[in-house]
């Protein structure tokens, strides 16, 4: 057996079908081997595809995967783009910018997390400077320190939990939670002590293709927070940014600005006390350029239930073995809350990306910095 579930794409097929998509319209490749392999032995890159002309002054980014499982649907919202571009021009002077599975060992081993059970999303920060100090995370740690997936041990677990939710609320709660902790590696929602291989892979990504760029739009692609098959249109930063008004004047009511702190408040699902996002690695990383950094988060079940998955797939990664069959069934489950199997879900979240994706690619020639 080459994958966890031979009826639905694993890591392989995802990265077939981008190169193969990427290769039919004339994408220049390129790849950055990770050090680690898949759980069938397969060896594992972040593919980077570049469409349009080498010294376009404009730039659409895509980039999947930075929460490993949730590249299934970033990869496939690329793919497809990617096979629609196919016969047709772009606007002149604009590229289009695909970073396909940013953390390819998440997505190869069915993780959120990457293969330091770090959340790359918690990990753009500067590690020379004193890391964010979540305290509050040492009451709710014995929730998730279980080491029984079912017996005696879980239900005291369950029962801290429900307690800690009648306690803080479940917002409350998970602005705890997820804030991202630096102490512990075998913790979840751990930002890492050092950068990672995909942080680092990222930084030496954008250096290269946007530095000299004048204009780029980055939409980082995520699922499982918010209503089920809504996607949301996000800018997600510690403050506002010189590109916001060109941002908003884009998308109008369609954007939502979160605006990232130790005592932010967010009922969108996504975590407002966190630290380390993407977007804004991506800001600090590229002064020069005019950026607007956004985030697709598409709501998938409710908090609680892929809650639950992930606690079981935390267990799994400290005391289980995912290519058993207790392993497998988390990760059947797991899949699921990040890439529901619907197929009505699959192609709203595909149309609206889509959508998004045309919307910013028509209006790049008018943006200026
Ligand atoms: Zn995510």
């Amino acid at each position: 057996m080459s994958q966890f579930f031979p009826a639905q794409p694993g890591y392989r097929q995802l990265r077939e079908r981008l190169l193969m998509a990427a290769t039919a319209i004339g994408a220049t490749l390129s790849k950055y081997a990770h050090p680690l392999r898949g759980p069938f032995g397969e060896a594992l890159f972040t593919d980077v595809a570049w469409l349009g002309p080498a010294d376009a002054r404009k730039v659409l980014v895509a980039l999947s995967g930075t929460h490993g499982v949730e590249g299934y649907y970033g990869s496939d919202c690329q793919s497809r783009w990617l096979e629609s571009l196919k016969d047709r021009a772009l606007p002149e002077d604009v590229a289009v910018l695909m970073i396909h599975l940013i953390n390819p060992w998440g997505t190869a081993w069915m993780r959120r997390v990457n293969e330091d059970n770090l959340d790359q999303n918690r990990n753009y920060l500067n590690f020379d400077k004193p890391l964010p100090d979540n305290s509050a995370y040492d009451d709710v740690h014995p929730i998730y320190a279980c080491q029984q997936l079912q017996g005696p041990l879980r239900d005291r677990a369950d029962a801290l939990f429900a307690a800690a939710i009648a306690n803080k609320g479940w917002s409350g709660l998970m602005s705890v939670v997820e804030a991202g902790q630096y102490r512990f590696a075998d913790w979840l929602f751990y930002g890492g002590s050092e950068p990672s291989w995909s942080n680092r892979t990222l930084r030496s990504i954008v250096k290269q293709h946007l530095s000299d760029v004048d204009v780029a739009a980055c939409f980082d692609l995520h699922t499982g927070a918010g209503d089920y098959g809504h996607p949301m249109l996000m800018s997600i930063v510690e403050s506002a940014y010189p590109a916001l008004k060109d941002a908003k004047a884009l998308f109008g009511p369609w954007l939502f600005t979160l605006i990232t702190g130790a005592h932010q408040i967010s009922e969108t699902g996504v975590a407002a006390t966190s630290t380390g996002y993407t977007s804004q690695m991506l800001l600090d990383a590229l002064p020069g350029v005019h950026l607007m950094p956004f985030v697709i988060e598409c709501g998938t079940y409710a908090g609680e239930i892929v809650h639950g998955h992930l606690r079981d797939d935390h267990w799994l990664h400290l005391h289980g073995d995912p290519l058993d069959e207790t392993g497998r069934r988390i990760k059947q489950g797991l899949l699921e809350q990040f890439y529901p199997t619907d197929p009505d879900w699959q192609e709203v979240v595909w149309v609206r990306t889509r959508q998004i994706w045309e919307k910013a690619l028509l209006a790049l020639p008018q943006i200026n910095r």
